[in-house]
C-alpha cells in the first residue's frame, strides 16, 4: 500500500476498493481558489503539488485546457436519490443522509483499518463500513450531511453499505448524487483527484471562442461548443452528454477533413521524385521469399511502384488486417527508391516493432547489400553495428545510409537527410502537412518532396475510408497468407484453468510459444486482477518451474525490451508474460497460444490485437480468454470477439452491446487520430465531410475564429 500522497493534502490517503478516493473535507473548488485562465499551469491549481503535477503531466494534462479536454471514458448514474427505507441493492443509488457516528477499528485478521459509521434520514438508520481508509473518520464528523453513492451488495446478509464514495450534500456534486464522470487514469491518479480538479477549470469553457459559423451549427443541428465541452465533464443528463458528444466528434471529424483538404492542396502544389520500375530486382526480391505474394500484395505492390514512378507524390494508406503481411510491400516500395539511391525513412510507433522492423528488413534486403540504419531514442544501429549519434547523424546526412528505420526520433530529433524520397509509416494512421514538410525540410535537398506510404491494420471499409481519407489512395490486403488457420478462441472457466496450462506445456514440448497478457503491471489493491509480475512469478514457480519465461511491460528498458523479445523469437524463451504492450505489430509466428489475463479488463478491438499476435503461420493457434467478471456483458462482448469477420464488424458490435454509460465504448484509443468518434459514426463522418466542402466555399475574413482554427489545423503536427 502506498503512502498517502502528501501533496495532495495530509489527510488523503487511498481506498482499497471504487476508486480509489482521496478526499478532503473542503470540496467546495470555488470561492477561495485562485483566478484562473485556460493557461494557467496545472502545479498553480489548488491542491497540485509537483508530484501530482508530474503524474497529470503524464497523462497529458500541463495546463488548465488540457483538463477541459481530457475526456471522460464513460459515466456512473448515481442520479438517483432514496431513502435509506427505499433502498434497493445492487443498483446505482445515492442516499442523502446524517452521519450520526463513526470510528475506526483495527480488523482482527487483517490488522487494517475499519471505519464504521451509522447514517440516518427520516426512514431509517444504515451501517457503512470503509476499509482501509482510516481518514474518512476525520473527514466526516457526527451531524454532518452527507450523500452516499455506490451499490449495496445484497449478498451481505445484515443491510450495509460497504465503501460508497460520499461527498458533503449540495447541489452542485462532481462524485455523488449525478451522473458521474469516470476517467481513464492511471493508478496514480484518482478519479475524485481529477474531478476536482476538473470541476476547477470547467467555468474557462466559456473562454473557448465558438468556432463555426452560426449557418454551420444549425444546419448539422449541433450543440454550442462550449456547453458541450462542459457537459461531457458533468452532464445533466444521458441525452445532454448524446449531444455533447455528437458536437465534439462532429470537430473531430471536421477537423481532420479540413486538413485533407489542405494536405490535397499541398500535394498538388509540390513534386516528387519519379522513381522508377527496379523490375529485376524486384522480381528477384520476391523470388527470394520463403512464401508467395498473395494476390492482394502483389496488386498493393504494383499500386505503389505506379504511385513511385510519378511526380506527383505518393498519398497511399495501405490497410491490411493484423498478420496479413504489410511490411514485406512496403520493403519492396523501400528497394525500388534505395536501389536509385535515395534514402527512404521507415517509421514505426514504438521502439520494440522499430527493432523488428530493421531486423526484418535487414533480411529480408539482405542480398541488395543496402546501407540500413536503426535510430531511436535507446539505440543507434549501422548496418549491423552500434555507433554513435553523431556518426549516424552524419552518414544519414552524407547519404551513406540507404534506408533509415526508427520511432518519431526520426522526426523529432535533429537529424538531417541527403534526400528523403520515401516515407513508410507502420501502424499510425496519418501523416498531416506539418510532419511532410517537417522531413522535407530536413532534407538537405528541396525541390523534392517524399512520398508517403502509411499502413494500418483497422480495417475500414472502402467506402468509408474514401469519405474519411478524401487524400488519401487506398490499397487493401483482404487476402490472408495461403495456410493460416483460423485462430480457435475460447472463454476458459476457472474450473479449466489447470487443463489449459496443460494445454500450454503441451505445444511448448512441440516448439511452439506462448503468450500471456495481464491487465498490470504490478499487483495493485483492485483485488483479483492479475498483474504481470505476479503472474510471471506464479507461472515460473507454481506452473512451469521448467520452462524458461520472460516477462515484457512498459517500464523495462528499451534493451530490456528489446532483448527479451530477441530470445522469446529464438525460443529461448517460451512463455511471455505481458502487459498490453505487446499489442501492436509483433510478429513471432511460432507463438500459437495467447492467454488473456483478466479480458473483461480489455477494449475489443485491444483483444483483437492481441489476438493477431498469434496465428502467424500455418500452425493452428489459440486464444483462451480468462475472465473473473461473468455479466452478461462481458460474455456477449467475448462472443462478439469470437464471431467476429474483421475488427469493423467488431466495432459494429461492441456498438451495440455497449449500455448507456458506456458512450465511448471501451477502446479509447482505437480510431485514427480521434479521441471519441469511431468507425461506426457513419453518419457524422458524411456530414464532418459535407460541411468542410462548405467551408471551404466561406468568405474566411468573415468569420475570424474559424479562420484561426483552419491556420491551427493545417500547422498542426501530430505528435504521439
Ligand atoms: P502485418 O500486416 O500485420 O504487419 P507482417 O508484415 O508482420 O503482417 O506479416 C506477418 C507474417 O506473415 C510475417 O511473418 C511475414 O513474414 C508473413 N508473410 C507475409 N506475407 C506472406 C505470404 N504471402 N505468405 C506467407 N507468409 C507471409
Ligand atoms: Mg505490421
Amino acid at each position: 500500500m502506498a503512502d498517502p500522497p502528501k501533496a495532495f493534502g495530509g489527510q488523503f490517503s487511498k481506498t482499497p476498493s471504487n476508486d480509489g478516493a482521496r478526499e478532503g473535507k473542503g470540496d467546495d473548488t470555488r470561492g477561495s481558489g485562485p483566478m484562473i485562465t485556460l493557461h494557467t499551469k496545472i502545479e498553480e491549481l489548488t491542491r497540485v503539488g509537483k508530484t501530482v503535477a508530474t503524474r497529470l503531466k503524464k497523462l497529458g494534462i500541463s495546463k488548465a485546457r488540457d483538463l477541459i479536454y481530457y475526456f471522460p471514458f464513460r459515466y456512473e448514474d448515481f442520479s438517483k436519490l432514496v431513502s435509506i427505507a427505499e433502498l434497493i441493492p445492487d443498483e446505482h443509488i445515492t442516499i442523502p443522509c446524517t452521519v450520526d457516528l463513526i470510528k475506526n477499528r483495527r480488523s482482527f485478521k487483517t490488522r487494517k483499518f475499519v471505519t464504521e459509521a451509522v447514517v440516518s434520514d427520516d426512514t431509517g438508520t444504515l451501517k457503512v463500513i470503509w476499509f482501509n481508509q482510516p481518514y474518512i473518520a476525520k473527514v466526516l464528523t457526527p451531524g454532518e450531511k452527507i450523500f452516499l453513492s455506490g451499490v449495496m451488495d445484497a449478498s451481505y446478509q445484515e443491510m450495509q453499505f460497504v465503501n460508497p464514495t460520499y461527498e458533503k450534500q449540495s447541489n452542485d456534486t462532481m462524485n455523488t448524487a449525478r451522473i458521474v464522470p469516470i476517467y481513464s487514469l492511471t493508478k496514480s491518479v484518482t478519479q475524485k483527484q481529477l474531478r476536482f480538479l476538473v470541476k476547477q477549470a470547467i467555468h474557462l469553457t466559456d473562454t473557448i471562442p465558438e468556432w463555426l459559423p452560426d449557418q454551420i451549427v444549425k444546419k448539422y443541428n449541433l450543440w454550442p461548443l462550449q456547453k458541450s465541452l462542459a457537459q461531457i465533464h458533468f452532464p445533466d443528463s444521458f441525452e445532454h452528454i448524446a449531444k455533447a458528444v455528437h458536437r465534439l466528434k462532429f470537430d473531430e471529424v471536421l477537423t481532420q477533413q479540413l486538413v485533407a483538404h489542405n494536405s490535397r492542396k499541398h500535394i498538388k502544389s509540390v513534386v516528387a521524385r519519379r522513381l522508377k520500375f527496379q523490375e529485376k530486382s524486384v522480381q528477384e526480391l520476391v523470388l527470394s521469399l520463403p512464401f508467395t505474394l498473395t494476390r492482394d500484395q502483389k496488386i498493393a505492390s504494383w499500386e505503389i511502384l505506379k504511385d513511385l514512378e510519378k511526380e506527383e507524390p505518393m498519398n497511399r494508406l495501405l490497410e491490411g488486417d493484423v498478420g496479413s503481411g504489410k511490411t514485406i510491400v512496403a520493403a519492396i516500395a523501400i528497394l525500388n527508391a534505395a536501389l536509385q539511391k535515395y534514402q527512404s525513412v521507415f517509421m514505426a510507433p514504438t521502439e520494440v516493432l522499430a527493432f523488428q522492423h530493421y531486423d526484418k528488413i535487414c533480411n529480408i534486403l539482405a542480398p541488395f547489400k543496402l546501407s540500413i540504419a536503426l535510430l531511436t531514442h535507446s539505440k543507434i544501429v549501422f548496418n549491423g553495428e552500434k555507433i554513435s549519434k553523431k556518426l549516424l547523424c552524419k552518414k544519414i546526412s552524407a547519404g551513406d545510409a540507404d534506408i533509415i528505420i526508427g520511432t518519431h526520433a526520426l522526426i523529432t530529433d535533429d537529424v538531417e537527410f541527403k534526400e528523403v524520397a520515401l516515407v513508410v509509416i507502420d501502424e499510425q494512421h496519418r501523416f498531416g502537412v506539418g510532419q511532410r514538410k517537417i522531413l522535407k525540410e530536413k532534407s538537405l535537398e528541396k525541390k523534392y518532396s517524399p512520398h508517403f506510404l502509411s499502413m494500418t491494420a483497422t480495417p475500414i471499409p472502402r467506402s468509408l475510408a474514401l469519405i474519411l481519407y478524401g487524400d488519401l489512395d487506398l490499397s487493401i490486403i483482404k487476402e490472408m497468407p495461403l495456410g493460416r488457420k483460423k485462430i480457435i478462441t475460447k472463454i476458459v472457466l476457472p474450473r479449466e484453468r489447470l487443463s489449459s496450462y496443460n494445454f500450454i506445456k503441451e505445444r511448448i514440448s512441440s516448439g511452439e510459444l506462448a503468450f500471456v497478457v495481464c491487465p498490470l503491471i504490478d499487483p495493485s489493491d483492485k483485488l483479483g486482477v492479475k498483474s504481470a509480475t505476479q503472474e510471471y512469478a506464479k507461472l515460473q514457480s507454481e506452473i512451469f518451474p521448467n520452462i524458461p519465461i520472460g516477462i515484457l511491460h512498459g517500464k523495462l528498458k528499451p534493451s530490456e525490451k528489446e532483448d527479451v523479445m530477441e530470445r522469446f523469437k529464438k525460443g529461448e524463451i517460451k512463455i511471455l508474460v505481458a502487459t498490453s504492450v505487446i499489442e501492436v505489430g509483433i510478429d513471432v509466428p511460432t507463438a500459437t497460444v495467447m492467454m488473456i489475463e483478466g479480458a473483461e479488463r480489455f477494449g475489443l478491438s485491444q483483444l483483437y490485437q492481441f489476438r493477431g499476435r498469434v496465428g502467424r503461420s500455418h500452425l493452428q493457434s489459440h486464444c483462451f480468454l480468462f475472465s473473473s467478471s461473468a455479466t452478461e456483458k462481458t460474455r456477449a462482448r467475448f462472443h462478439a470477439l469470437i464471431n467476429a469477420k474483421d475488427s469493423f464488424d467488431l466495432a459494429q458490435k461492441d456498438l451495440e452491446i455497449r449500455g448507456p454509460g458506456d458512450v465511448f465504448g471501451t477502446d479509447q484509443s482505437g480510431f485514427l487520430d480521434f479521441k471519441l468518434a469511431q468507425i461506426t459514426d457513419i453518419e457524422i463522418i458524411q456530414n464532418a465531410k459535407k460541411c468542410a466542402e462548405e467551408i471551404m466555399g466561406l468568405p474566411l475574413a468573415q468569420y475570424p475564429e474559424l479562420e484561426k482554427k483552419l491556420q491551427e489545423s493545417s500547422q498542426s503536427v501530430h505528435l504521439e
